[in-house]
């Protein structure tokens, strides 16, 4: 099993005007997890401007602490959305937005561009982790965080008491998602980043009496402050939520995720 494995563009399609679905496939025998839990991040490398395929060598030979001098192809993290035909196949959804490398790759993305998927790890990484106890849930998550949302929404039990509140650019890039659970749903327009609306929205809701649990993906200060508004104004423990920033307003690429915190 290589550390970065490569994968082409089966096909893609929007889901709405601000999102495009890109299907991967597997080249060779490497599959990816089919036991992932609902937000699993992927890391993703895409190939060098004006190129089609990711240079996955480079991330191979780094591993294996070979020297290169040429610089490492641009990666980012994402969510499976969906696994396919035993790991053979993913779906991602990218959020399209200015002057970004992933973006405008999956823009142009066609059939038979190969990217890097990192796929060193033995089991998926996921951030959510409701306590067994937990007797309702709260989801909160601008575009970015819609596909780890939507797959948690889809793979809830049946029953399980959840609130999503969404914000996403348009009206139009509202999604319908399937769930056994018995799920609310608020949606926002509005722009992501600095000015969203999601903490304020937070910030009135009346959340359920009883044991929960809070999963939050959406730009990092606005996480940090839906955070604060959970510990402070909802008086949530901190062993009952989870804040995951997904991007910082203003910079490139990968987001350190505070250790100990969220
Ligand atoms: C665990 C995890 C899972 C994620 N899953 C997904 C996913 O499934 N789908 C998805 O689309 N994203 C997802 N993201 C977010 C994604 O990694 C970032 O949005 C990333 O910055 C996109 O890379 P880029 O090359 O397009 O932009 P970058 O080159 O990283 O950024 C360029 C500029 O665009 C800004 N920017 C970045 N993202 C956005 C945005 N969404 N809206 C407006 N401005 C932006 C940056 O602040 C920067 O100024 C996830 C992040 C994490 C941590």
């Amino acid at each position: 099993m290589a550390f970065c494995e490569p994968a082409e563009v089966m096909r893609v399609s929007r889901v709405t005007p601000s999102m495009l679905r890109v299907r991967l496939r597997a080249v060779g025998d490497w599959r990816w997890f089919v036991d992932g839990r609902g937000d699993e991040r992927i890391d993703l490398a895409f190939p060098a401007p004006g190129e089609t395929v990711a240079d996955v060598s480079h991330f191979v030979d780094e591993h294996a602490g070979v020297h290169r001098s040429d610089p490492a192809p641009e990666w980012r993290h994402y969510t499976a959305r969906k696994v396919h035909a035993a790991g053979a196949e993913i779906d991602i959804d990218f959020v399209l937005h200015e002057g970004g490398v992933a973006s405008a790759w999956a823009e142009r993305a066609e059939p038979g561009h190969v990217l890097g998927v990192f796929r060193g790890a033995t089991a998926s990484r996921a951030y959510y982790a409701p306590p067994a106890d937990a007797t309702w849930q709260l989801f909160v998550a601008d575009a970015t965080g819609l596909p780890g949302l939507a797959r948690i929404v889809e793979e809830l039990p049946p029953g399980a008491r959840a609130q999503a509140i969404v914000e996403v650019p348009t009206e139009a890039d509202r999604q319908h998602v399937e769930s056994r659970g018995d799920v609310t749903w608020i949606w926002v327009v509005g722009p992501a980043g600095p000015a969203s609306q999601l903490p304020s929205v937070v910030e009135r809701l009346a959340l359920p009496d009883g044991p929960g649990y809070a999963w939050v993906a959406c730009e990092a200060s606005i996480s940090r402050r839906i955070r604060g508004l959970l510990r402070g104004v909802h008086a949530q423990p901190r062993d009952r939520h989870r804040t995951v920033g997904y991007w910082t307003a203003g910079a490139s690429g990968h987001v350190e995720q505070p250790r100990g915190e969220g």
